[in-house]
């Protein structure tokens, strides 16, 4: 494999990015200076560095004292509503809701959705993680299920109450879904205000 080709194979693993659009991005990168792929390269490696996950939600944060945090400014919010934990896909999920300021609870970022055939679901999402959270967390009412209105997030959102079903069953949690208010086919993190708060109002 040439240099083209390695890097467009890895351009084609980024979300929503198809063959075209990879080689389309290599052949931009060539037509630039310089300097623009040594910047690019340089932000790269920083990420890594400056960025770690938290412990307790699991998205990225640029930490400013990495070795120290290791919840995000979010969660250690302590003005934060500690009775919902809202499970979504992904971060840029968790920005877009956590932007719009219409839910002032925990999140948890389930990692993926489940696709409709899958066998190693426990290897692609965060199932097991989610699992040993929610009996540490003490002032837990209700668990919201935000995953877009497509086909794999209907599966998730079953796969998910299926999953926590016997956890849940002792305890008074409950287990809520957006879902009315957001139309079919509706990508969350694309979501205006309005409709967000319609759905978490909605929700059931
Ligand atoms: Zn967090």
């Amino acid at each position: 494999m040439d240099t083209i080709e390695k890097l467009t194979e890895i351009f084609k693993e980024f979300p929503g990015i198809g063959e075209r659009q990879a080689k389309r991005f290599v052949y931009f990168l060539m037509a630039k200076n310089s300097d623009y792929a040594e910047g690019l390269s340089l932000l790269i490696k920083e990420l890594r560095k400056d960025t770690m996950q938290c412990s307790q939600c699991f998205r990225f944060f640029v930490s400013p004292n990495l070795k120290k945090e290791k919840v995000c400014e979010i969660c250690a919010d302590k003005n934060i509503d500690s009775s919902t934990l809202m499970i979504v896909e992904k971060d840029s999920d968790l920005e877009s809701i956590n932007k719009s300021r219409v839910y002032n609870g925990k999140y948890f970022i389930l990692g993926g959705l489940i696709p409709i055939i899958e066998k190693n679901t426990n290897k692609t999402v965060r199932i097991n993680e989610l699992i040993k959270k929610i009996p540490n967390e003490k002032s837990l009412k209700e668990i919201i299920l935000a995953f877009s209105l497509n086909p794999q997030g209907n599966h998730t959102d079953f796969y998910i109450r299926n999953q926590l079903k016997d956890i849940l069953k002792s305890s008074a949690i409950k287990i809520s879904s957006l879902g009315r208010g957001l139309s079919t086919g509706t990508e969350l993190e694309y979501s205006d205000n309005d409709t967000l708060k319609n759905a978490l109002k909605n929700r059931q």
